[in-house]
């Protein structure tokens, strides 16, 4: 039986092995949480990333390994691939945890980036304020995720307060990006360099963190290069499996904030929107096989549930609605499921919007009990 191993065991682990499972496939996640919500649908190693003996374990069980976050060290993605084949590339995972080589990368590479300095301390801060100016963004270089490790700073007391925060870390200093929307490609690449893309999807965050994706999006005059700055990042690390870039979409044209080497939050969408799922489409390239279509069904909307999570029975009237619940334990700023949205064209997409709106803000009249599931 073909045997996929997953570093982590979260929800995108879990959604991996829920496309995985009906084409046969066997898969075994590690992850050092005992209740990782992946392990209802894999088998679960319960260890932590650097023990070698569970290591050792999924690579002897498994055909291929793949990771489901960024902050799988990238030093026992590499020792893995010393013993079984491991997709993404590892190096693609080792820049991507580090927003100073990404960035320096996406300009190699001719990617358009916002204006960045690398602060080590507090005199790199002073300069780079004055370089870039007010307002801008200090982030953890490394370790930072849903908008974790970052702060706006528009005042002199902000850099005051975000140095006392995060200083002392390799930091990294952003000029603010004053951006119309911010959209996503998410690519896959397969193991004979085939490429597909999912449509474009635009994105709203919230406190840093993805709230709502639209797709397929208003393709613009800048935005349909997204396509092609993903297809020469997938091309550069001879990638094989799934990728997403991160984009702002400003008066100027395209900024690249960010890629993920993984499965991400703003491909949801197409577990119900598309023919062929990102998480079917990253196990198929991993494992060799032929990649699936990548083409919409109309259009899909996907809201995440952020902390709290209405009752399915009173948004699953609405037609075509799809909901996916991640069986994690419901607690503030924790992404704990999503629902998708499908319709034929944007009015009747709006529509349906509209009333789950409507139905949340009702359940937040009645209190937050109205939540709980
Ligand atoms: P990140 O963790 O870098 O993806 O940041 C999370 C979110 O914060 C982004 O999706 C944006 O909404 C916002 N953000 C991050 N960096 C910037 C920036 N340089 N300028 C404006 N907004 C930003």
């Amino acid at each position: 039986m073909t045997h996929v191993g997953i570093l982590g065991g979260g929800q995108l682990a879990r959604m991996m092995a829920l496309a995985a499972v009906p084409m046969g496939i066997k898969v075994t996640v590690l992850d050092p949480n005992e209740d990782a919500c992946a392990g209802v649908v894999a088998d679960h190693i319960h260890a932590e990333y650097d023990d070698a003996d569970a290591l050792s374990k999924l690579a002897s069980l498994s055909d291929v390994v793949t990771f489901e976050f960024e902050n799988v060290p990238s030093e026992v993605a590499h020792a893995l691939s010393d013993r079984c084949q491991v997709f993404p590339p590892p190096e693609a995972l080792a820049v991507a945890q580090d927003r100073i080589k990404e960035k320096s990368l996406f300009c190699e590479l001719g990617i358009p980036v916002s204006p960045f300095k690398p602060v080590e301390s507090r005199e790199d801060l002073d300069k780079g304020v004055a370089e870039i100016g007010l307002p801008c963004v200090l982030k953890t270089s490394r370790d930072g995720y849903d908008g974790k490790g970052q702060a706006v700073l528009k005042t002199d007391q902000d850099v005051e307060v975000a140095w006392m925060e995060l200083g002392g870390r390799p930091l990294i200093l952003e000029d603010f990006v004053e951006f119309k929307r911010e959209v996503s490609v998410i690519a896959v690449r397969s193991q004979s360099g085939e490429i597909k893309a999912y449509a474009l999807t635009e994105n709203q965050h919230r406190k840093g963190m993805l709230a709502i994706s639209m797709a397929p999006a208003k393709v613009s005059e800048t935005s349909s290069e997204a396509h092609q700055y993903a297809a020469r990042l997938l091309n550069h690390f001879n990638y094989v499996g799934v990728l997403a870039v991160e984009f702002f979409e400003t008066d100027k044209g395209l900024l690249v904030n960010e890629m993920a080497p993984r499965v991400h939050n703003s491909g949801h969408w197409t577990q119900d929107g598309a023919e062929v799922c990102q998480f079917e489409n990253h196990i198929r390239a991993i494992l060799g096989w032929p990649l699936g279509e990548t083409r919409s069904r109309g259009m899909t909307s996907m809201v995440n549930w952020i902390g709290v999570m209405p009752k399915p029975q009173h948004l699953l009237s609405i037609e075509s609605l799809h909901w996916h619940d991640y069986g994690k334990a419901p607690r503030a700023g924790r992404k704990i499921g999503h629902v998708n949205l499908c319709a034929a064209d944007l009015p009747a997409l709006q529509q349906k919007l509209m009333v789950v709106g409507r139905v949340l803000s009702k359940q937040l009249e009645d209190g937050l009990d109205a939540f709980d599931v």
